[in-house]
């Protein structure tokens, strides 16, 4: 059968273009993904045991300030008002994410006002003699001290990227948020926030419900490259060292592992997600989902744990590695890219990058606007 457009993956970078071209250029597209479902790494689905909806690729939090995306997402959802806090168990005790008033009184065991932390973390960050940090290190101890560096970023970040801090580019962190007062939720600077109400999964089968849409799950592109009969434009959203046999050679990524627990037990944790920042402790998170749906009522007495942890496999990509290596190589992928006719690489993997949804949308919808409408017209 034949198609105006082809899209590689039904993540929301492919699944916005195929809205987009389906309902208002009004043409055929063809979504394939190699997966059993449509989604990408955003999907949910309902566990049969337990009734609680979980999110198979690590706890998805929509979270935007962007009206344009908002106004966009709505269209296909409504939101539970879920709004994100982040835990960290270090030495046995609970502290709150980022690192805020409460976290550095009870870190401290002092009851230091604002004004005070603030004197009181300035000195704790001289005393290092920090001035132009050359490694995440030393960028850490020049935003928040040695100690709080010691407790909260340096276990956690050796599990999460398996490699020493001091080896590891300052660029890998943006700059340590510190807040001065108690305030505990995560996404501060996002308007609007939330877990759509029927899950993930709903949010794409109504954005792909379009009967100029066909879904063909299961399907690798690699795998069918020659046999797909597109006129105008293949929309590829895998990794582009792949769509490029890697030619140059393969960028780094991590990949997070999730083992499932279901415990006997109406609330394990009391929380959605649990930070664990010894590096003793071997995982790097504990997710209980059931928390992202306060709306929801739970009969049973149980709930879904999920142990994440990090490792290394470019087959199962979750996390570009942030090193100039990496960013050089893509940097020449990306100039393949530019001259390949006929095909736009784009989405998270396309682009090597840590996209949140809201900013995968909105870079699906600039491709719309300005790749494809101007394209046609
Ligand atoms: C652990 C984790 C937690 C996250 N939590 C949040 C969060 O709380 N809030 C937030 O806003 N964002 C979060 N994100 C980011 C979010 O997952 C991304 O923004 C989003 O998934 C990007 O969509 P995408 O379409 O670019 O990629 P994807 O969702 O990965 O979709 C790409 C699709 O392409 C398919 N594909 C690849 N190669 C092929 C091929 N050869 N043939 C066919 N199909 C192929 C894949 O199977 C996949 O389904 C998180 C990311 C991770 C890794």
């Amino acid at each position: 059968m034949k198609y105006d457009y082809l899209i590689v993956g039904a993540g929301f970078f492919g699944s916005v273009l195929s809205e987009r071209i389906a309902n208002d250029l009004g043409s055929k597209v063809l979504v394939i993904d190699k997966r059993p479902h449509i989604g990408g790494n955003c999907y949910s689905k309902l566990d049969e045991e337990t009734g609680i909806e979980v999110h198979r690729y690590g706890t998805h939090i929509f979270h935007t300030s962007s009206r344009k995306v908002w106004n966009y997402i709505t269209r296909f959802t409504a939101f539970n008002g879920y709004h994100h806090q982040v835990l960290t168990t270090y030495r046995n005790k609970v502290y709150q994410m980022p690192i805020n008033l409460e976290t550095i009184n009870s870190f401290y065991n002092a009851n230091l006002k604002p004004h005070e932390a603030q004197e009181f973390l300035k000195k704790e960050i001289e005393k290092n003699h920090v001035r132009a940090p050359q490694n995440l290190e030393e960028k850490a101890i020049a935003s928040v001290g040695r100690s709080l560096y010691e407790a909260f970023i340096k276990g956690y970040t050796i599990k999460q990227w398996d490699k020493d801090p001091r080896e590891l580019p300052t660029n890998i962190i943006t700059r340590l948020p510190v807040r001065y007062n108690y305030r505990k939720d995560y996404f501060v600077d996002s308007r609007w926030q939330g877990i759509p109400l029927e899950g993930y999964a709903m949010v794409f089968k109504n954005m792909l419900k379009s009967t100029n849409i066909h879904i063909e799950l299961n399907c690798d592109y690699f795998e069918h490259r020659n046999e797909f009969n597109v006129t105008k434009k293949v929309i590829y959203t895998g990794p582009i060292d792949r769509y490029f046999d890697y030619v140059y050679g393969k960028l780094e990524w991590r990949t997070a592992k999730f083992q499932k627990e279901i415990v006997e037990l109406e609330d394990y944790q009391g929380t959605s997600v649990m930070n664990y920042a010894d590096f003793a402790v071997k995982y790097t998170r504990i997710h209980e989902p059931k928390h992202l749906h306060p709306e929801r009522k739970f009969t049973k007495q149980k709930t879904i744990i999920f142990y994440e942890t990090s490792g290394s496999d470019s087959n199962d990509p979750y996390y570009p590695v942030n090193t100039e290596s990496n960013y050089n190589l893509f940097k020449k992928y990306k100039a393949l890219a530019q001259q390949e006719k006929g095909v736009i690489i784009g989405g998270r993997l396309g682009d090597y990058a840590y996209y949140d949804m809201d900013k995968t949308i909105l870079a699906a919808l600039k491709c719309y606007e300005r790749q494809l409408v101007d394209s046609t017209s």
